[in-house]
């Protein structure tokens, strides 16, 4: 018998939550957002179920060339841009769309002989204080832009701090706005709480991540009340059952200890896996069809959760660490981080089945 740890992803989930995406921006283009190994679903995977997306976004000029390769035809965006000018040969090749951040960025454009010209997404920094040009900067970066001859079509960008907080963008808004009018380009701002929350920003291009994966990027509104389904789902099974006595503990630390007698059931997941260690006893888990909770520190390869509740589960009895039945955000929330980290964290060893 195989360790029984696996990834399922489900493809019509990709697609139905593309199609939440354009419900809420139908006038905008999408550029999937796919970074990250496609916040862990795998790159290609995930391009292959969203082909009709008429973008994909990534980090690095290995992940685009990857994309081209695999025959994609679609506009590909480098989020951070080039980061050396030996890439924009690359570029001008694989016909890879750049970000462009910054004013060194530009002089390499200005300094490059290229055969064709590359399109950029002009990053203006409206309040987030990562990557762009401030407000005062963005006329004169795009004068030069357009004045470069190895630059193509341009779109003006933004990237909001606080679309899933309170806060929200009104202020980054209002700053991209009062720039943007009057000059004669696209424009992409939203995230996927923005794409969810804000129509009023959502321009020619919006730039779903998370929601196509089906998690929620509010802490106040659930993927299921957003129409999103879990892509990943992360199952396992229970290979190792103890019974504790009164004042025994389980597994590293001694960080759980009973009660009262108790079965624990010991399940072939850990942080090897991208299960996250900080879990504290107490993080949901589903086992054998019934919610139920982590005991103790998460190991390199095993967990262990409590069977009280539940006599029917032995050895081999299913165990789902998050997806469907159990959102991830739930799971994350428990472990004081966001689904993107645990989504991302998910490690090679792990077996992926396309469901
Ligand atoms: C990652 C990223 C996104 C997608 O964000 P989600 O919150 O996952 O929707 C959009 N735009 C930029 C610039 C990003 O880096």
């Amino acid at each position: 018998m195989t360790r029984p740890l696996q990834a399922q992803i489900d493809l019509s989930a990709l697609r139905h939550n593309l199609g939440v995406a354009r419900v809420h921006a139908p006038q905008s283009k999408v550029m999937a957002v796919i970074k990250a190994n496609g916040y862990g679903h795998g790159m290609l995977r995930v391009a292959r179920a969203l082909e009709a997306a008429e973008g994909f976004a990534v980090l690095n000029v290995d992940e685009a060339m990857a994309l081209r390769e695999a025959g994609f035809n679609q506009t590909i965006l480098l989020l951070e841009g080039f980061f050396s000018a030996d890439e924009l040969p690359i570029l001008a090749e694989y016909r890879l769309a750049s970000v462009i951040h910054c004013l060194e960025q530009i002089e390499m454009l200005e300094m490059a002989g290229l055969p064709v010209k590359i399109e950029v997404f002009l990053k203006l920094n409206s309040g987030m204080n990562r990557l762009g040009f401030r407000p005062e900067a963005l006329v004169a970066a795009l004068q030069r832009l357009q004045a470069a001859r190895a630059v193509g079509r341009v779109t003006l960008m933004t990237h909001f701090a606080c679309a899933d907080e309170a806060q929200g963008v009104a202020a980054q808004l209002a700053c991209f706005d009062s720039l943007a009018t009057g000059l004669d380009a696209p424009r992409s701002l939203a995230n996927s709480a923005a794409i969810l929350r804000y129509p009023q920003a959502h321009g020619d291009w919006v730039r779903p991540g998370i929601m196509l994966y089906g998690s929620s990027p509010f802490a106040d509104a659930s993927a299921a009340s957003l129409d999103l389904k879990p892509v990943m789902t992360l199952t396992s099974a229970i290979i190792g059952l103890q019974e504790l006595q009164t004042g025994e503990a389980v597994g590293y630390g001694a960080a759980f200890r009973a009660e009262h007698p108790m079965r624990v059931g010991i399940v072939a997941c850990g942080y090897a896996d991208g299960y996250p260690r900080h879990a504290p006893t107490g993080t949901p888990v589903f086992v054998n069809g019934q919610l139920s909770r982590t005991l103790g520190r998460v190991s390199m390869d095993m967990l262990c959760v409590d069977l009280t509740g539940i006599p029917g589960a032995g050895i081999g009895s299913p165990v789902t660490l998050w997806g469907e039945g159990l959102p991830v955000e739930e799971v994350a929330r428990a472990a004081g981080t966001i689904s993107y980290e645990l989504l991302c964290a998910l490690a090679p060893r792990v077996p992926v089945a396309e469901v």
